[in-house]
């Protein structure tokens, strides 16, 4: 999926973006009443509520605000990736009303409460990625760091320091290391026509713990490379697959490529937050436990709202030198 203003004045000189708005809105529509609503059922959320003031600078604390966004305090650096804050993503008009699939899932916590950010991550220029109602909550002092051609849509908000990465590139905010790497997926925001954009997965670094964000992929041997310094946790979009398979990877397949980085830990992100696809919304974690079988305590972040710290025994293991 996919958002951006829509300015009046700009409507004759856009027009195909329009028609293609129309398109994708219509195809919505269809796709919403394709789906029954039992689909929708599902176990009840609990979980404390969150308190990112209160998660300590010596260590790694990760909360999932739901679909692809991630609240960390990666030991001192204030991290969020992809937020979508918000009721709905999709086509976004001014701030007031944003056309598109609506949330399941209540925010687990309101702009204000976010706290400080250091860092905004965009993986890709997607709407349920790149949402600029989101965008326009955070606080401007924080370092956008996004894929190629993204800064366009970035920087008119307000941020004065968006750095596009490329792949195999590298940036440091406040300490943390990013470097930008691939997926097997794509970028245009306004498919089938419009402009084309970059997309990005991310390896972060810092106190020689490492984590992967990866980009919203399809099945691919990619992130295999990873392997020789394997990530202490490593997050992948599991959900969106039907029929979109070809773009997205269904959970059994996200399972291999996750042992293909040998990280220890994995947070599914990507699932039960809007509807984008066929399959039921709480299908791609059921499958992805199943496919874990008896290593399925490595899947941590289970459900939307909840946190997880990295254990304190890795964290002595890797100040020792692993
Ligand atoms: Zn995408
Ligand atoms: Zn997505």
């Amino acid at each position: 999926m996919n958002s951006i203003s829509f300015h009046p004045s700009r409507l004759l000189r856009s027009r195909p973006r329009v028609i293609a708005a129309v398109a994708l809105f219509s195809l919505a529509l269809f796709a919403a009443r394709s789906y029954p609503l039992e689909m929708n059922a599902g176990p009840a959320h609990s979980h404390p509520p969150l308190e990112p003031a209160s998660w300590p600078d010596n260590s790694l604390t990760i909360a999932n605000l739901g679909h692809a966004t991630l609240l960390m305090n990666f030991f001192g650096t204030r991290v969020i990736t992809d937020p979508t804050l918000f009721s709905h993503v999709g086509m976004s008009i001014g701030s007031i009303l944003t056309i598109g699939p609506k949330r399941f899932v209540d925010p687990p916590l309101t702009p204000a409460r976010l706290q400080h950010i250091d860092l905004i991550l965009i993986t890709h220029a997607h709407m349920d990625h790149l949402d600029l109602p989101s965008l326009k909550a955070l606080p401007k002092s924080a370092v956008v760091v996004a894929c190629e051609q993204c800064s366009s849509l970035i920087a008119p908000l307000g941020f004065s320091d968006v750095r596009e990465l490329k792949w195999g590139e590298t940036t440091v905010v406040n300490g943390l290391t990013i470097r930008a790497m691939g997926a097997r997926h794509w970028g245009r925001r306004w498919p089938p026509l419009g402009e084309t954009y970059g997309f990005d997965s991310y390896v972060l670094e810092k106190n020689g713990h490492r984590m992967l964000l990866a980009c919203d992929s399809a099945q691919t041997d990619l992130f295999a490379s990873l392997a020789s310094t394997p990530p202490d946790v490593a997050a992948f979009s599991i959900g969106a697959y039907d029929p979109w398979i070809y773009n997205h990877a269904n959970p059994e397949q996200v399972w291999a490529m996750f042992q293909q980085t040998r990280a220890r830990y994995l947070i599914p992100i990507h699932w039960g937050t809007f509807r984008l696809s066929k399959e039921p919304m709480h299908e791609p974690m059921q499958r992805l436990i199943a496919a874990a079988g008896i290593q399925q305590d490595r899947i941590v972040i289970r459900q939307i709202g909840g946190t997880w710290t990295l254990p304190a025994s890795i964290e002595k293991r890797q100040a020792a030198g692993r």
